[in-house]
């Protein structure tokens, strides 16, 4: 019997810890954690040990697979095909639609982590119909934070546990940053650090915090406005960091009617650009008692009072805009929304605020800022915040967010030891440089996009929409509708498709997403789209592919099926140019590499991809001579460059012919063997002067412009009143030249684009008598599952088999339910039936259960009477796509509002609603 042990990068979440993985005889016998890793230094989780289970998983798919002719959509009735024959198929439906109507083709994926191939891909097809998961995942913390700091949470930073002192937890679900999250709670608990969790449930991370605040959904916004006044009221903000790298000493026009009302102040003909770099805004200088450009050598700016310019134009420093909107936020206003007492918002502020201030960090780091000032330390307020989809998966997530980056900056723990740290390739500019086109003329016949599918709107002008206004993309992304949706609106393709608005498409491709079941809103309705005919007969989304590794509920839909590889069968990249695993310190990327052939006939979808492109003679995947470019996957990360000699390609590490460069070089035929050999993962340490305050960091930004992770090298100046919002603001209010929205979305823009943030209660709440629908309820992700893959998992459905509805018992027994009952759940769109748990872990108004647990009888090759279809739930069913963010199209799944009533003795004790069971496919089952 031969062993051996190969490395590689884990998949069972999106934590991306290292793993070794152990085998005998080159079958997978155990996985472990590996302790020579970065990110997770051995440890590993339930669901990174089960990873065996997912690549024996009888519910694989095997073989590309057509839908048998004369079998309708949804019956899950397949025929085995070749590989030729599927490319055959695809390469001629694809070439007729690139040749005729680039954008009747739409490419949408799940969590994947390889959106710079398949945002390439689209591109280089030359459709704007490409996103991948975000817009129904957290694209406001994305967002809202980057249109702020210029980073966020996640892959892109996070707080620096190993100096904090208070670390507060708000909206996280327990999958974000997971093992390397937990390693650092623990070690920071056991350093003294005060945790504190505010959630609506205390599971998780909530479970083991010091202090739990329950808050009712879709009302952080409120709640971290009231900090923020209340930090503001106390004079606990730090004075110096929001002079010096905030834009709260910059000068905002209040000039009533005037066309630059709202807008920042500027040197005379300065032109309104993004950067203040040169200096050419103003700040009304303390020592000289006028308006001086910012940043002049020996000025300090105010950042209260209302001034005259010498032309008499009143202005006011942002900062003092700021303390005017939030005055009207009390703790008092706050308790009455958030549920939270005006003594503990009040308690929790003046904590954050005299931490930050009092136990102050300075590092022996000199460092020189971008103005050309010296510091010879690096000063830390040890605050820090971790947030997810909590606040972002709501109506009003964006402006939440952008209350809590504002906070994040008064504290003064933007990139400073013990505070919010980024990652690597962020910060970035605000907005981010990347643009779509910007009108319909952009799609060509047989030719790329000249811009990406998803950009970084800085005005109107930026938006992606015809001379009318009207939405380019078929999800209506960066238009009127949802300016800033810089993560695209997946959960509106399926509907919008079928509508045929803004027009039909021919061909949708969906990788490793859902969409019949738990990835989709109004899950019933989404199913019965997919299977509908026009007037003709016709199928109104009339192709659909759909590739994953499994059988899930959306293969049944499916007209061709491409079985996709698991983790450990393929090669596989987590590049800077898209979800790396950077840290703190400096840049970081992984790959993965298979440890086993792939099964059956599986081929992984990146290969599919390069396939594809060869054929369809894509330029950038086509040689001078007309030939295909790159004989396959791993051959196209070693050799692709971001243009022609740029030195830059997808692997940051090893480069250089012999592998001697890093960051920037020529390909090395053997990157792939280096990283292989080095545990799959390239780190590059930065030296400590370019470690922290990145944002300002004049070493750190020359360094990133020459390794271009930076365009530009001017400073990130934090945006606590966000000028980008003023301008789209004063078109709603048609006072801007240019770009008007359409009369029925001016007023729209004109409330939601508001400079600076504000608390809105979610629009499904605003649509909803709260009389009818008393209770919120919210979904989280099991510790021990991730979205639906892991539901099947053989390993894991022994921890979770079926969810229950978590019910305060006050709230239970007022409804007359008692623990363990059936009962029935109504939003004002649909209802379900399960069973109903009683927990005190969780706010009276709030009802919650696990995610993507519920199943449909027979997908994921489950018998059709297992618990998981059988017990198993969506919240789903009861939720509508028509409430998104106004500002992103940030699918609100976290606004549901819904009410319980116990089923009747006589009902049967099964969920509902129920479907019909769809048949195993072809070439599943082959490790029963
Ligand atoms: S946290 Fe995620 S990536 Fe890490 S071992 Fe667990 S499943 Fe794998």
């Amino acid at each position: 019997m031969s062993s051996e042990v190969k490395t590689t990068t884990c998949y069972m979440c999106a934590c991306r810890c290292g793993i070794r993985v152990h085998l005998e005889d080159g079958k997978v016998r155990y996985i472990d954690g590996n302790p020579e890793h970065p990110i997770n230094k051995g440890v590993i989780c339930a669901k990174g040990a089960s990873g065996i289970m997912k690549l024996v998983s009888p519910a694989r798919l095997t073989r590309p697979l057509r839908r048998r002719p004369g079998a309708e959509r949804g019956a899950g009735e397949f025929e085995p095909i070749s590989w030729g024959e599927a490319f055959d198929m695809l390469e001629q439906r694809l070439a007729k639609i690139r040749a005729t109507d680039p954008k009747k083709f739409a490419l949408f994926t799940g969590r994947d982590q390889m959106q710079a191939l398949t945002g390439l891909f689209a591109r280089q097809f030359g459709t704007p119909n490409y996103a991948a998961h975000g817009g129904f995942c957290s694209v406001n913390m994305a967002a809202g934070m980057i249109y702020t700091i210029g980073g966020s949470f996640w892959e892109f930073g996070g707080p620096d546990l190993e100096r904090a002192r208070l670390f507060v937890m708000i909206g996280t679900a327990e999958d974000h940053h997971s093992n390397p999250l937990k390693i650092a709670i623990s070690a920071f608990k056991r350093r003294g650090g005060r945790l504190i969790a505010v959630n609506p449930v205390r599971t998780g991370y909530a479970a083991i915090a010091d202090e739990w605040v329950p808050i009712r959904p879709g009302t952080d916004g409120a709640f971290l406005l009231a900090v923020t006044a209340e930090i503001i009221a106390q004079g606990l903000y730090d004075r110096d960091f929001v002079a010096r790298y905030t834009n709260g000493g910059h000068l905002v026009v209040c000039q009533p009617g005037a066309a630059n009302e709202g807008l920042l102040a500027r040197t005379p003909g300065a032109p309104e650009s993004d950067t203040d770099w040169p200096p050419v805004q103003l700040w009304w200088d303390r020592h000289s008692n006028r308006a001086v450009p910012t940043h002049s050598e020996g000025a300090d700016p105010y950042l209260f009072g209302e001034y005259r310019l010498e032309d008499g134009t009143p202005v006011k420093p942002a900062f003092q805009l700021l303390a005017e909107r939030v005055k009207r936020y009390t703790p008092e206003w706050a308790e009455g929304i958030t549920g939270i007492p005006a003594a503990t918002i009040r308690r929790l502020a003046h904590e954050m605020g005299v931490v930050a201030r009092d136990q102050k960090i300075e590092l022996p780091i000199a460092w020189t800022d971008s103005w050309g000032a010296e510091h010879q330390t690096v000063t830390g307020n040890p605050v820090a915040f971790h947030a997810m989809r909590g606040l972002a998966a709501h109506s009003n997530g964006f402006h939440s967010v952008r209350a809590l980056a504002i906070l994040m900056s008064l504290l003064g723990t933007i990139d400073r030891p013990g505070g919010f740290r980024h990652r690597a390739p962020f910060p970035r500019a605000i907005p981010p440089a990347a643009k779509t086109p910007t009108g319909p003329e952009a799609i060509r016949p047989d030719t790329p996009l000249p811009g990406l599918a998803l950009g970084w709107p800085a005005a109107p002008e930026h938006l992606f929409v015809d001379a009318d206004g009207k939405p380019v993309r078929i999800d209506k992304g960066f238009s009127w509708e949802y300016p800033l949706s810089v993560h695209g609106l997946m959960h509106n393709v399926i509907g919008n498709a079928w509508r045929g608005d803004p027009y039909r498409l021919d061909t949708l491709m969906i990788f490793m997403a859902n969409m019949a079941w738990n990835s989709s809103m109004n899950t019933v309705e989404v199913r019965r789209m997919l299977n509908d005919r026009d007037a003709g007969g016709e199928y109104r989304i009339p192709f659909l592919v759909v590739c994953d590794a499994f059988q899930s509920e959306m293969t049944a839909f499916a007209d061709l099926v491409l079985p996709d590889t698991t983790y450990l069968e393929r090669h596989d990249v987590m590049s800077l140019l898209d979800r790396p695993i950077s840290e703190f310190d400096g840049p970081a990327d992984a790959v993965r590499v298979p440890v086993v052939p792939p099964t059956g006939e599986c081929k992984p979808f990146q290969e599919v991809l390069i396939e594809l492109a060869s054929r369809l003679k894509l330029p950038a995947f086509t040689a001078a001579d007309g030939g295909r470019k790159y004989r396959d996957y791993p051959d196209f990360i070693l050799r692709y460059e971001t243009e022609p000699g740029s030195g830059i390609g997808f692997l940051s590490g090893w480069r250089g012919r012999g592998g001697e460069k890093s960051m920037r070089g020529e390909p090395n035929p053997r990157q792939w063997e280096m990283y292989a050999a080095n545990n799959c993962v390239y780190h590059h340490r930065l030296p400590p002067s370019y470690q922290y305050m990145r944002n300002w960091n004049r070493g750190y930004m020359e360094w990133a412009q020459r390794v271009r992770i930076r365009r530009y090298g001017d400073p990130v100046i934090i945006h606590l009143y966000s000028e980008v919002l003023q301008r789209f603001r004063l078109a709603a209010q048609g006072r801007r030249a240019g770009r008007q929205p359409p009369e029925a979305l001016r007023a729209r823009v004109a409330t939601y684009f508001d400079p600076l943030p504000f608390y809105y209660a979610p629009l499904e709440v605003q649509a909803t008598a709260a009389g009818n629908y008393p209770l919120a309820a919210i979904t989280q992700r099991p510790m021990a599952m991730y979205h639906a893959w892991d539901s099947q998992n053989a390993w894991l459905r022994q921890i979770h088999a079926h969810n229950y509805l978590f019910v305060n018992p006050a709230a239970a027994r007022a409804a007359g339910i008692a623990d363990d009952d059936w009962i029935w759940v109504e939003s004002q769109w649909g209802k379900v039936r399960c069973m109903a748990r009683f927990s005190e872990a969780v706010e009276p108004g709030t009802v919650w259960t696990w995610n993507a647990i519920g199943k449909a009888p027979g997908a994921w090759t489950l018998a059709a009477d297992a618990n998981e279809a059988r017990l198993g739930f969506l919240l789903n069913h009861m939720i509508t796509e028509e409430f998104s963010d106004p500002v992103t199209g940030q699918a609100g799944w976290y606004d549901l509002r819904v009410r319980i009533t116990r089923a009747g003795d006589d009902e049967p004790k099964r969920t509902w609603p129920e479907f019909e069971a769809v048949p195993a496919a072809p070439g599943t089952g082959a490790f029963a």
